[in-house]
């Protein structure tokens, strides 16, 4: 097989390692400063026609554990997306470049493409009552984009892609934002004449288009740079300003989380000022997205905070302290129960989670 490696697609991350008689080695390049590496996206083309194999060395990976049972997207000769099967001894994922395919893309998830943010972008200028404007420009050139619908006193803020390997997080804000543009949907209705809604379906454009998995163009991670961090991360201080200048009754930041199979939430417990009616309007929230979504659990998730032991450098922290408002992170699977979530998986749980946010802003 003589396969040619490249990371020439949006997002792309890879480093050839060398090639054998089963194929070829690749690995993910760690994000700036080192402290990360999971994410990967790459294109791999067959002249021959013969495929072969393509093996991950999976040594420098943040979370290898994240890795058993999974199965990497593929796209192949322009063809939709889809999770192929893959296996993992420890070291390696391997799967193959099937024979008879020139282009082949791979990556640990269904990237999101910035034709397809253009489109979407386009569709809610559109839309009535939204607005989209960008938040500021980042050190890369690139929008913060936030679409806004005008509607009723209260606001929900939505901020997805802190993150950019998370890119489900995005898939999310893509399928929420179809669905709330839809005012014959009467959740949507309801859900409008209570709040005007702002969303941020891509919080960090530079890590998204330089292939990092958890950094923005400085090497920083967004989500503990909310407090006492104005430096190494303007797309924060764009964030907060514009929710400062808004308000916020609800906040939700979206996520994926490499070990978990099932989406869960992580509430603002720890938080100084949180109280019961925080507490009663976070647990409204958890019951309606279980109620709505058979892939959200409440078994799984991380430990909770001790009281006022939060640490307010994270989004979701920081604007629940500060605004008094009900505020959680959302965090999302990589790989799904049945190995099989995928792009328009996290859209449907997207447009679904309105459900849930119109139950809290109506209490
Ligand atoms: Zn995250």
């Amino acid at each position: 097989m003589t396969v040619e490696i490249d990371d020439e697609l949006f997002g792309g991350n890879i480093t050839v390692i060398g090639s054998d008689e089963d194929g070829v080695i690749v690995a993910p390049e760690p994000d700036p400063e080192g402290d990360f590496c999971q994410w990967f996206a790459f294109r791999s083309r067959d002249r021959d026609g013969a495929g072969g194999g393509v093996r991950l060395d999976a040594n420098g990976v943040s979370w290898p554990e994240a890795l058993e049972d999974y199965n990497v997207f593929a796209s192949f000769d322009g063809a939709p997306w889809e999770r192929i099967e893959t296996s993992f001894d420890g070291a390696e994922l391997s799967w193959q470049h099937p024979a008879g395919v020139e282009l082949a893309e791979f990556a640990l998830w269904e990237p999101y493409t910035p034709a397809r943010r253009r489109r979407l972008l386009a569709r809610m200028r559109r839309a009535r009552g939204a607005t989209v404007a960008s938040l500021g420009v980042t050190p890369d050139g690139n929008d913060l984009w936030a679409v806004q619908l005008l509607g009723g006193p209260k606001r929900l803020w939505i901020v997805a892609r802190q993150h950019p390997g998370e890119v489900m997080a995005e898939w999310f804000a893509d399928g929420l934002l179809e669905r709330l543009s839809d005012l014959r949907d009467p959740t949507v209705k309801a859900l409008r004449a209570e709040a005007t809604v702002t969303v941020v379906p891509c919080a960090n454009p530079d890590g998204a288009a330089r292939g990092h998995h958890r950094v923005n163009a400085a090497g920083a991670d967004m989500n503990r740079a909310w407090i006492d961090d104005d430096d190494s991360c303007p797309e924060v201080v764009a964030l907060r300003a514009a929710i400062e200048a808004s308000s916020v009754d609800l906040f939700i930041d979206v996520h994926g989380d490499e070990r978990t199979a099932r989406a869960f939430v992580a509430k603002s417990e720890g938080n100084p000022s949180y109280d019961e009616r925080l507490a009663a309007l976070e647990a409204r929230l958890v019951d309606a997205l279980a109620e709505g979504w058979e892939e959200f659990d409440r078994e799984s998730g991380y430990p909770e905070d001790e009281p006022g032991e939060a640490d307010l450098r994270s989004a979701a922290n920081f604007v629940g302290e500060f605004y008094e408002c009900p505020s959680v992170t959302l965090e999302l699977p990589f790989n799904g129960a049945g190995r099989g979530w995928t792009a328009n998986d996290a859209r449907q749980f997207g447009a679904r989670s309105l459900d849930a946010m119109l139950a809290v802003l109506s209490e």
